[in-house]
């Protein structure tokens, strides 16, 4: 039997619920394909080590999605300062939200926790029919549609398929379409630790030769880290135990909140940045990971993809009766959104080449860019601004 929609959604994670509440709000019929249920959210347990800096901007789409009070009575933790720092000199960048007239620079939310709150939106609204467990097993597409085959044989009918279904996406296979992946040789080591001193509020990244390590603060007085460093390293990382762990990782941050006092389970996300070919081909879009994934060190990925699904959004609603699934209506989210992601992707590689440069010179111009930035007020209220996503054209959803 064939269910007949206006949208099908690969993928319900962030990213892909996000979308689904969007298109849902303006009465389009969606159906969201979502392999895994996330586990349910209980205030006793410790953090998850997957977190998210959340941009202003992304709190806005949360917010006229209604899910942002989702996550505020499960758990976020807003951060009202930031600071960042050269290991090899004494450059330093410090950020407040006073700085720019606001109450907070962002927030640090678990990934579950945004998920579930976007989820709780999705089962109450009647216009979304969510398909979950289920996976996608294969794509057709012609003239009149694109159709979705599930894993148990249903399949699911719509003008427009999109891909949501993170980095290795099925779909974006399936629709043919290419992907350059670019190993940064690097993982991510994630944990939630406690430090001896306070973590104010603040999120700390330190700039350490093999990459960047943040601490970020978390509502009850522990910070999530966020280590990136070589491949074999963070193997030697893994392998330690809980004190001698907390023991390289304190002089990692050169004991900037004192000692660590604790520290619970690791994990190692290997990071790779990676770009689609092309965001949209006939009756297909990809958002989010399926489109991009950038280094964490900025903590912009997700913030980029919901900046992706708020577009499509717009250009899907504003398609006046169109055909949904035409390429021409298609491009327009394509050419909002690619220069948009490849932009960031290049800062991004330019910040890990400068700060991974060992040469006196580059260190040199590092700690006194630091240092200038720092001092210059609109060029470091520009950069606040574009950290909490709010510099440029935005999507209706995120604006102010
Ligand atoms: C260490 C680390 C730290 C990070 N920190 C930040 C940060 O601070 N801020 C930030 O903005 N970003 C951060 N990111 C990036 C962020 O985690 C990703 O950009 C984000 O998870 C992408 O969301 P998504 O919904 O596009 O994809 P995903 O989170 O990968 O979700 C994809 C969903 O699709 C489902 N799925 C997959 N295949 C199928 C299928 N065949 N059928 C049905 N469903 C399927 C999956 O179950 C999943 O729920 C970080 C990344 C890493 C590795």
């Amino acid at each position: 039997m064939i269910q007949r929609f206006d949208v099908v959604i690969v993928g319900g994670g962030m990213v892909g619920s996000a979308l689904a509440l969007a298109l849902a709000r303006a009465d389009l019929r969606v159906a969201l394909l979502e392999a895994a249920e996330p586990p349910a959210f209980d205030s006793a347990q410790p953090h998850d080590i997957r977190v998210s800096a959340i941009t202003r901007a992304s709190q806005r789409v949360f917010e006229r999605l209604d899910a942002w009070r989702g996550m505020r009575t499960r758990r976020i933790s807003p951060y009202q300062a930031m600071e960042v720092w050269d290991a090899a000199g004494s450059g330093v960048i410090r950020f407040h939200a006073e700085e720019i007239g606001e109450p907070d620079l962002g927030h640090i939310i678990e990934n579950r926790v945004i998920q579930l709150a976007l989820l709780d939106g999705v089962r109450r609204l009647p216009a979304i029919t969510l398909f979950c467990p289920a996976a996608l097993a294969g794509l057709d597409v012609d003239d009149r549609a694109a159709r979705v085959r599930l894993d148990d044989g249903r399949v699911l009918e719509a003008p427009l398929a999109v891909g949501a279904d993170g980095a290795r996406s099925r779909l974006r296979e399936l629709a043919g379409i290419a992907v350059e992946i670019h190993s940064y040789h690097q993982q991510a080591v994630t944990c939630t630790v406690a430090t001896e001193l306070p973590h104010l509020a603040t999120a700390w990244q330190r700039f350490l030769p093999a990459g960047p390590l943040a601490f970020l603060p978390l509502s009850d007085g522990q910070c999530s880290i966020v280590w990136s460093t070589g491949e074999a390293h963070a193997e030697e990382i893994m392998a330690l135990d809980d004190a001698a762990f907390r023991e390289v990782l304190g002089e990692a941050f050169a004991h900037r909140l004192g000692t660590i006092i604790d520290s619970g389970s690791r994990g190692a996300f290997p990071l790779r940045g990676s770009q689609a070919g092309v965001y949209v081909r006939p009756r297909v879009a990809l958002v989010g990971d399926a489109a991009h994934t950038i280094h964490p060190l900025a903590g912009q990925g997700v913030n980029l993809g919901l900046m992706d699904a708020a577009t499509l959004a717009d250009v899907l609603l504003g398609a006046g009766g169109r055909d949904l699934g035409d390429l021409r209506v298609l491009r327009r989210y394509e050419r909002a959104r690619r220069g948009e992601d490849i932009i960031m992707m290049r800062a991004m590689e330019g910040f890990r080449a400068l700060f991974g440069n060992p040469l006196p010179p580059v260190q040199w111009l590092r700690n006194t860019g630091l240092d200038v930035v720092d001092r210059i007020g609109p060029l470091k209220r520009g950069l606040i601004r574009r950290a909490m996503g709010l510099a440029g054209e935005l999507p209706s959803l995120a604006r102010a």
